[in-house]
């Protein structure tokens, strides 16, 4: 399945930004813009961009039944503030005025969000931590800015954020949308015990109001991947962390910092840059010895040490036995 791409409003080569873009992000919006969602949507908004570019243009424009050209893929364009120079392709989903030609422009959409990631070596991940596809909405929470599209009108016609990543991944041309099997979104899991530190396994928001976990307002700090935090307890889903905002408990996004004393570990390997440090006394006030990163440990047990825990070796040393520094083999 492939769609044509119309040049007919493309910018020409003295317009436009000339640098070109890293190829981070592909970055995908919706025009927000319910005063045009008449036929030929996107042909009336790239006409306009084509025309304004020097206030605002993005790459593509998708409606029903066209993709338009403005600006050349490739070179940075101003669709995203902050983020435009990590961006080699940012799009618009042009509004429409039924769920009929919602359904078609959200394929086009997809189709060439897929194409432009694959060309650029983009991961078809959304909204994660590193390079990949993100929506205006994760620009914002990243860079600045005050636009939150496009889960907004996608959720208006029926399509949540887990079903935009699951389509982003795999795509829903034709065939492979009646003859593959939508795989079904895991359930999320969640603690019911209160670690005493976790760590980010993806960026995650940390909220002023346990109810406001999850909506993307009232963001008081990001923690990017590995970051840690220390938990004052749990409510429900959210955990409250010792300066009183919150986060998730869903173990998709945090995990407990320390492996628990209860644990069978009979290797560990050093995974933090600065390597491991080997100690004679559980408290690590005597340290022996020093291992670069990558060396592996026999374990003999886990110890329980005040809130947290260490790792007892063969030869009665401690290491650490936080997951950052020492991860588990076997
Ligand atoms: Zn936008």
């Amino acid at each position: 399945m492939s769609y044509p791409i119309n040049k007919s409003y493309a910018l020409s080569g003295s317009q436009g930004d000339s640098r070109i873009a890293s190829k981070n992000y592909i970055i995908i919006h919706d025009t927000g813009n319910d005063n045009n969602k008449g036929s030929n949507s996107a042909g009336n908004e790239a006409s306009y961009m084509k025309g304004h570019w020097q206030a605002a243009y993005t790459h593509f424009i998708v409606d029903d039944k066209n993709i338009f050209q403005v600006g050349e893929p490739g070179y940075v364009a101003w669709g995203a503030l902050d983020a435009n120079p990590y961006s080699p392709m940012q799009v618009e989903l042009a509004h429409v005025d039924s769920q009929a030609r919602f359904n078609e422009s959200y394929k086009r959409y997809i189709w060439l969000i897929r194409k432009y990631a694959t060309k650029y070596g983009i991961p078809l991940t959304l909204d994660g931590a590193g390079t990949g596809v993100k929506t205006h909405q994760w620009v914002t929470n990243n860079y600045g800015g005050d636009h939150v599209d496009p889960y907004g009108y996608l959720a208006k016609w029926g399509i949540s954020k887990s079903q935009l990543a699951h389509d982003i991944k795999y795509g829903l041309s034709g065939s492979e949308s009646t003859t593959a099997k939508p795989s079904k979104p895991k359930k999320a899991e969640y603690f019911n015990w209160t670690p005493y530190k976790i760590y980010a396994k993806k960026q995650v928001a940390a909220y002023a109001k346990a109810s406001q976990v999850g909506s993307g307002k009232n963001v008081k700090k990001i923690y990017k991947p590995k970051a840690v935090m220390e938990v004052a307890k749990l409510e429900g889903h959210r955990f409250k962390l010792i300066d009183g905002t919150y986060v998730t408990a869903n173990k998709d996004y945090v995990n407990n910092l320390y492996y628990l004393p209860k644990s069978k570990i009979k290797q560990v390997r050093s995974v933090a840059a600065k390597g491991s440090g080997r100690y004679d006394d559980i408290k690590f006030n005597h340290k022996n010895a020093h291992f670069p990163k990558g060396t592996y440990f026999d374990i003999v047990k886990v110890m329980p040490y005040g809130k947290a825990s260490r790792f007892l070796l063969a030869n009665g040393d401690y290491i650490s036995a936080n997951k950052l520094v020492n991860k588990i083999v076997k």
